[in-house]
């Protein structure tokens, strides 16, 4: 199958191969997603096949607005309007209770709730509206390797396998959206991402709560796909702490690695490694926006023994960085001892 690149006068002609069953992926501000239609099973079961998937990782439903979750929602939650209209569109992805039989088993993992969001990317909006069915859209990479934030990362890992790729360039966030649990009485955050807890609490004026398994790594998470090593490179990551970068490098130095390192312009001024990959500038920010990016372009650049990661403190943005980076580096840390 030949992939196409499609840019956004090509819209209708995506939004009919949609309709067809066929695969397209499709920017938004968080990572690209793999569209299929929802209500497509077959078509969502290739959505699986393609990335290697497991089965029992439930999809989220891409919608236009709020009105296209009516005909599946069993019950709000009665934050819920304060929630969308805050934070809609945007990198927030809601759980809701559902009717029974009005989602495949194949989309919610054969869970009696499902997780939904509308995205903010004005050509995935109208992609949506023009196919008229919300879209799963997890993100369109192999499974286990990092998301991916521009149609050329898409293209890598899905070429052949789809039938195209709706292009916008770079991602502006470069993580996947928080997940917060609506489904019962306290809303409970599934997994980290731009919209966070502190902001949340800021707007609902409430307190909201973080999955156990975000407390501690070793309880069992809600959301199934969180249990996955995710976002992992081949090359080795080690996170370095902000007062260890002197002692990491001679350590690599002595024991005569490679190094390859992920950072931001403040420590990379300092540091003469093989391959490099420097964040925009030193937020958090730019560091989110830039950490898929960088672990893919340093995996590609041959021949590092190890990736130096530079870490930040896990608040605000921060804990979504972290969240994803630990898996990257499977917990890891340099260690000065
Ligand atoms: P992805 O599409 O790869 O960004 O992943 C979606 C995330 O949402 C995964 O971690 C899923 O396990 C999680 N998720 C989807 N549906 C549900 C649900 N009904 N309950 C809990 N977690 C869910
Ligand atoms: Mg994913």
């Amino acid at each position: 199958m030949e992939t196409k690149i499609f840019q956004s006068e090509e819209l209708d002609y995506a939004a009919k191969l949609l309709k067809n069953g066929e695969l397209v992926a499709f920017p938004t501000e968080t990572v690209y997603g793999l569209g299929a239609d929802a209500l497509l099973p077959e078509s969502v079961k290739q959505v699986f096949q393609v990335k290697g998937r497991p089965s029992d990782n439930p999809l989220i439903v891409h919608v236009a607005d709020f009105e296209m979750t009516k005909p599946f929602v069993e019950k709000y939650h009665p934050l819920t309007e304060k929630i969308v209209q805050y934070f809609w569109p945007g990198p927030l992805t809601l759980i809701f209770p559902i009717k029974k039989n009005s989602l495949s088993p194949i989309v919610t993992g054969g869970l009696s709730t499902a997780a939904f969001r509308m995205p903010d990317n004005k050509k995935t909006l109208e992609l949506i509206q023009k196919t008229e069915a919300p879209l799963v859209g997890p993100s369109a990479n192999t499974s286990g390797k990092p998301s991916p934030t521009t149609a050329e990362h898409v293209f890598h890992d899905l070429k052949g396998k789809i039938a195209g790729i709706l292009d916008d360039g770079a991602t502006q966030i470069g993580v996947e959206s928080t997940v917060l649990d609506l489904s019962g009485e306290t809303p409970v955050i599934l997994r980290p991402g731009a919209v966070t807890k502190e902001k949340l609490e800021k707007v609902l004026q409430t307190k909201i709560f973080l999955d156990k398994h975000l407390v501690k790594e070793s309880e069992t998470p809600k959301a199934p796909g969180m249990k996955y090593k995710h976002y992992a490179p081949d090359t080795p990551v080690l996170m370095v702490g902000d007062e260890d970068w002197d002692q990491a490098i001679k350590w690599g130095q002595k024991n005569r690695k490679r190094m390859a390192l992920l950072a931001g312009p403040s420590i990379a001024a300092k540091y003469q490694v093989a391959d490099r990959y420097v964040f925009m500038d030193d937020t958090v920010e730019a560091a989110t926006h830039g950490l898929y990016s960088g672990l893919r372009a340093l995996d590609e650049a041959d021949g590092s023994d190890v990736i130096l990661a530079q870490v930040f403190t896990e608040n605000e943005l921060g804990a979504a960085y972290m969240n994803r980076l630990k898996k990257a580096a499977a917990q890891n840390y340099f260690d000065k001892n």
